[in-house]
């Protein structure tokens, strides 16, 4: 507690000296401090009060908006990290392929959105540690002739719904080969909850998914169902830019205690009640 406060103090002093010499571009004192500390070295978040995770909230249980607030298992957890590194968390709603690409240039300092470690988005950010898992199935109507995942087709007979930039839009995607439909089959939709729409008003035939999101939907929707068997196993994991690796640490650091004393695992049977 004494090094972040010492760390604060320093942070304050080098704040002061730059604004007392006038070269803190057009700001007038202290009551900017927090402007300057937003904008400035956004790669070290411990020194901030502020943890800013950017999600995309219509991902029920993992994320979606309760009113005005949000809520869900990345929510949830993401407060308990916020509460050991001494932050508050603040929570940015945006579209989830913009995530990465903030997390990377700094605008948000974790992103959070059930979001599955691939070997493409490692290029781009860094991941902690897996916190849950998540598996792709597929949505038909419930009176659909699609019976089975085997009468899937990429021939062009059929259409296939996904939210944009997930890894069910990336499967889909890929070519007949390459184990997908082909990304003339597939319509993308901004999230999991417009695609599912598609789906029940006849745009689409099947909507490719996370489980949870998927056993979300189709509850609170009638006349859906998930056709048996998974059709991709995946880690989700906090997506954190490549040069923050003391967040990362940091961020792994209160994952494992959160894992190691029940935390984790409370909050998502909280959401996931055992069948
Ligand atoms: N797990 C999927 C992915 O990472 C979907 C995540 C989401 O839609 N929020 O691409």
């Amino acid at each position: 507690m004494k090094k972040f406060l010492a760390l604060v103090l320093a942070a304050l002093m080098v704040f002061a000296f730059v604004a007392c010499n006038g070269t803190g571009k057009d700001n007038n004192g202290a009551s900017n401090a927090s402007d300057t500390s937003d904008t400035s070295d956004t790669s070290d978040t411990t020194e901030k009060a502020t943890l800013i995770m950017a999600t995309n909230a219509a991902f029920p249980p993992y994320e979606y908006k309760e009113g005005e607030s949000f809520a869900g298992i990345d929510v949830e957890i993401a407060g308990k990290i916020a509460e050991k590194l001494g932050m508050t968390l603040e929570i940015k709603d945006v579209e989830f392929g913009s995530i990465i690409g903030g997390v990377q240039t700094g605008k948000f300092d974790i992103g959070m959105a059930g979001m599955t470690v691939t070997d493409e988005r490692l290029k781009s950010v860094n991941f902690s540690d897996s916190y849950a898992t998540g598996i792709q199935v597929v949505i038909v109507k419930a009176d659909s002739e699609i019976k089975s995942l085997d009468d899937l087709k990429g021939d062009g007979s059929m259409k296939f719904g996904v939210q944009q930039d997930t890894t069910g839009d990336i499967y889909a995607s890929d070519t007949i080969e390459n184990g997908g439909y082909g990304k003339d089959n597939v319509v993308r939709y901004k999230t999991g909850a417009d695609a599912v729409q598609a789906l029940k008003t006849g745009k689409v035939d099947a909507v490719i998914i996370d489980n949870e999101p998927a056993k979300s939907f189709v509850k609170a929707n009638e006349g859906l169902s998930i056709l048996d068997g998974d059709w991709v196993k995946e880690n989700y994991a906090i997506a954190i830019a490549k040069e923050n690796t003391e967040l990362l640490e940091k961020v792994n650091g209160a994952l494992k205690e959160l894992i190691a004393d029940g935390t984790v695992k409370a909050i998502i049977d909280k959401y996931i009640p055992a069948e």
